[in-house]
């Protein structure tokens, strides 16, 4: 069956027990296509409290018998779930593309490709997160089950709208949680749509149901009292709001995936191309707007010229690649919107007045429409902004160092922890410097990716919890023991 929902025909009501229907609210989002400034809608529905209400009264009426559906049968729905979005991938990475800009071969494709997976891999687990047992010398059997927790929600950000919803989604039913999706104001559509693909697949009303709205939808469900979890991505401190409501209101579990300003060590043994190669995609994926890009490049001084002269190179060659994400060839499309835009040239324009050297880019593409070119400074302060801060563009920092010791020091001195990379062909330094890293993730000569199976998530503030791997299925459950006496 074709997907009825298109750029022509865009899903701006709410999802409830597998209807859409409209919010009770009369709050609208208004969206704008970031290839030409265009208004693309100004109507989408924004869930207020009675919404929120009504979703989490059907997801608690949903929740007995949903955590005591067949394993077999909830695989089979969380797997059909995961053909439809495949089959009907083109179609939400377009509805993704006219707010996001993302072009489909570059980024779109792997998005729905993570959600389908996530689903395919979650849905596996089901029959086999078992639980433990402990023997009984003591005269008592001891049970641990892992329970659903109940009514679970997901808020998630814009730059990667459908992917971000498998990682959390996935894992939620897998364990017989019903689930409540808060899209980001920026891209709902995509998120929206799959309402009609939740009903398609079976999970039966109020299981899995979506809540267009901004920040105020967020917030109330954070703080709702009848929500066990909330599963968040997104900013700093949105997040550290977000851990403030859950304990202000029920203590709800939380898990917190937010930003980076990960740190990529290249050392003189390295290969130059390879370390080139992932450090000038890392920064560039999705115009820049990936939380774990390495945006801060550290270059040991024995090939500090030769890797700023490739580098430079192919942050020019990857200019060429910037455009409208509808035409073919383009793999790097606009910035999200004008604020985000303008807040990348601001940290462009400052790091210009003393922060570092522009070493190439810098300059905005074309007249409408929100592209950059691929930026990067050399020379920083390490106590500027653009050193410090997370830009959550195409810009990163180059700089030189002379010793393991010194970079080591400088790149844990900060507060984010989410992804670090090393790029040397010794093994014991390898092994070393990842072992070293205060981060949740690394990467040995290679960068800013990640994997299904393991857990994905940063140190400090970078988060709380984890993505991925078993680590998901934990953090939507609660371990119960149940002890039996043996001993009469
Ligand atoms: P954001 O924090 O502004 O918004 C994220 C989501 O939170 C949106 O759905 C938004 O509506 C909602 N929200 C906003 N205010 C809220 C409130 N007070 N209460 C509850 N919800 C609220 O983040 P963003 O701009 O959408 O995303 C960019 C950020 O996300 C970057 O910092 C990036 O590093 C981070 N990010 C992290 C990961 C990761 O896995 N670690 C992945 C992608 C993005």
């Amino acid at each position: 069956m074709a997907l009825n929902w298109s750029p022509k025909n865009l899903p701006k009501h709410i999802f409830i027990n597998n209807q859409y229907v409209e919010s009770q609210s009369h709050n609208k989002i208004s969206v704008h296509n970031p290839k030409d400034g265009s208004l693309i809608a100004n109507d989408v529905a924004v869930a207020g409290a009675e919404d929120v209400d009504a979703a989490v009264a059907a997801a608690e009426k949903a929740f007995p018998a949903w955590r005591k559906v067949l394993p077999t049968e909830r695989r089979n729905i969380m797997n059909k779930f995961a053909d439809l979005v495949e089959q009907h991938g083109v179609a939400l990475a377009e509805l993704t593309r006219v707010s996001l800009g993302a072009p489909y071969e570059a980024f779109g494709a792997f998005e729905v490709g993570l959600c389908a997976e996530a689903f395919r891999y979650n849905a596996a687990w089901i029959d086999k997160f078992g639980g433990e047992s402990w023997p009984q010398d003591d005269g008592f059997l001891k049970i641990v089950r892992n329970e659903p927790l109940g009514v679970t929600a997901g808020i998630v950000p814009w730059n990667g709208p459908v992917g971000t919803i498998g990682l959390k989604a996935a894992p939620a039913l897998a364990t017989g949680n019903c689930f409540i999706l808060k899209p980001s104001e920026k891209t709902p559509f995509s998120s929206l749509a799959l309402g009609t693909l939740i009903k398609e697949a079976g999970f039966p009303p109020g299981v899995f149901q979506i809540l267009s709205g901004d920040g105020s939808t967020g917030a109330l469900l954070a703080s709702h009292m009848r929500i066990r979890k909330v599963s968040f991505t997104g900013s700093i401190p949105t997040g550290k709001k977000i851990q403030e409501m859950a304990a202000k209101s029920n203590l709800k579990r939380v898990t917190l995936e937010l930003g980076g300003k990960s740190p990529a060590v290249v050392f003189d043994d390295c290969n130059l191309e390879n370390a080139v190669t992932w450090t000038a995609n890392a920064i560039t994926a999705n115009t820049g707007q990936v939380c774990f890009a390495a945006s801060r490049v550290y270059v040991q001084e024995g090939i500090y010229d030769k890797f700023i002269e490739k580098y430079k190179e192919a942050m020019k060659t990857k200019a060429k690649e910037v455009g409208d994400p509808n035409e073919k060839g383009v793999n790097i499309g606009p910035l999200v919107d004008e604020a985000q835009f303008n807040r990348v040239r601001g940290f462009i324009e400052r790091g210009q007045q003393g922060q570092g050297k522009l070493l190439v880019g810098g300059q905005r593409i074309g007249d409408k429409g929100f592209y950059l070119e691929p930026t990067v400074f050399t020379d920083v302060d390490i106590n500027s902004e653009i050193h410090c801060q997370e830009i959550f563009g195409p810009v990163a920092v180059v700089k030189s160092f002379k010793t393991e010791e010194e970079i080591m020091k400088l790149s844990n001195d900060t507060n984010f922890g989410l992804m670090a990379g090393v790029f040397t062909q010794d093994i014991n330094k390898a092994l070393r410097v990842a072992s070293d890293f205060d981060s949740g993730m690394v990467g040995v000569n290679c960068v800013s990716l990640m994997f299904m199976q393991t857990p994905f998530g940063g140190s400090k503030e970078s988060g709380v919890g984890r993505e991925c791997g078993i680590h998901a299925l934990k953090a939507f459950t609660e371990p119960k023991t149940i002890m039996i006496n043996l001993t009469y």
